[in-house]
């Protein structure tokens, strides 16, 4: 049996009617640019998010740089985020240029601890951007608060959040901004790039809407010099067929993750992932750890070679990363980010998990580690 970590064909051979059927009428219409389906998806799902405008954009690192560059971020300024998460986070804050300021996570949810983030902020500090890794909210209520009493607006970084919710409201309500990736493996996921901003600001929402397509007025008219990130009426029209599935889903990911924890309660030295109260956690990855970080690669191998396609997410914290050495931080900066990156393991996740299947991934595990208990 081979149970990969993300399995999107099973997700196609379920669906394969409705997905045909969206883009036939695409291309029936060849109305690829800006077509119907295009505001119509963002019409769908900002009433999925319950907020006012939804904006969509070529993917979900452009929806966090065309944010950033609405809000005003640009050079010499900073934006404080956490180092444990994917570049995409941080490559826009770059390309504004201004600096990425790092905040250590929070070791039990692996999301920005807010209790490190005042001391982060500068007068040059020009934004927040908390990420909800792995589909866990992090802690808005804490990080508004101490935006807020420095009038410093948060840009949510819901990549991996879609329909996560905090405090009873989804994710994309909490900050002036929630950017969101449909890369085809997300939990709402296009087949190709796509990506979407969610907020309740029109002035925000018409300013991005502007910007992401050559700062159009008409077709020949252009108020602002903008760029050419719009999202593709093929990658809407998929993503309005598969919303309806989202709740679904989403709820299938829950129950996996359930089971996960049920079964692997009581294997000594694994921690399962911890859900903060009060939070609708999605799953986009379910993350165990291990007390003794030097046996992570050893299950990691043999999860492998048992057909079992676990991952890492992420091995390399950006502080440390080749790419972003420039911004001058060493090891030992971010001591929980760095002792979280050697230790988890992100097991397989997505809607169409079996329990057969759930049980081998278990099965191996346990068998791993009772094999190194009894050496
Ligand atoms: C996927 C992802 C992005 C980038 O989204 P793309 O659509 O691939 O550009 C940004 N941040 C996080 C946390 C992500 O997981």
């Amino acid at each position: 049996m081979n149970i990969p970590l993300v399995d999107l064909k099973a997700q196609y051979a379920r669906i394969q009617p409705d997905i045909d059927a969206a883009m036939a009428k695409v291309l029936a219409e060849t109305d690829f640019i800006m077509g119907k389906a295009v505001k119509d998806f963002e019409a769908a799902f900002a009433d999925f998010l319950q907020v006012k405008r939804v904006v969509g954009v070529s993917n979900g690192t452009d929806a966090l740089h065309l944010t950033l560059l609405a809000l005003g971020v640009g050079a010499g300024d900073e934006v404080i985020t956490t180092p444990h998460t994917f570049i995409a986070t941080v490559e826009p804050i770059i390309q504004r240029g201004a600096r990425p300021v790092f905040v250590d996570i929070d070791p039990a949810t692996f999301n920005l601890n807010p209790a490190l983030l005042e001391a982060a902020i500068t007068p040059r500090t020009r934004a927040i951007m908390p990420v909800h890794l792995y589909g866990q909210p992090a802690d808005m209520r804490a990080i508004l608060e101490i935006a807020d009493r420095h009038g410093i607006p948060v840009i949510e970084d819901a990549a991996q959040a879609h329909g996560a919710e905090y405090q009873g409201k989804r994710i994309g309500n909490w900050g002036r901004a929630a950017c969101f990736s449909f890369y085809p493996g997300k939990n709402l996921g296009a087949y190709g790039d796509a990506g979407g901003i969610a907020t309740n600001d029109e002035d925000l929402a018409n300013k991005i809407a502007k910007l992401r397509n050559h700062g159009r007025m008409t077709k020949y008219e252009h108020e602002i010099v903008g760029y050419g990130n719009r999202l593709d009426t093929l990658q809407a029209a998929v993503l309005l067929a598969k919303l309806p599935y989202l709740e679904e889903w989403t709820e299938a990911r829950r129950r996996h993750a359930a089971y996960y924890d049920e079964m692997l309660k009581g294997i000594p030295g694994l921690m399962r992932p911890a859900v903060q109260a009060d939070t609708r956690h999605v799953y986009h990855l379910y993350v165990i750890r291990l007390e003794d970080a030097a046996k992570r690669d050893a299950l990691l191998d043999h999860l492998t070679q048992a057909g079992i396609g676990a991952g890492i997410h992420y091995p390399v914290p950006l502080h440390l990363q080749p790419a972003l050495t420039h911004l001058g931080y060493q090891h030992g900066d971010f001591p929980e980010t760095e002792r979280a990156a050697v230790s988890i393991i992100s097991l397989p996740m997505y809607p169409e998990l079996e329990i057969d299947q759930l049980n081998m991934i278990v099965e191996e595990i346990s068998q791993f580690i009772g094999v190194l208990k009894g050496a």
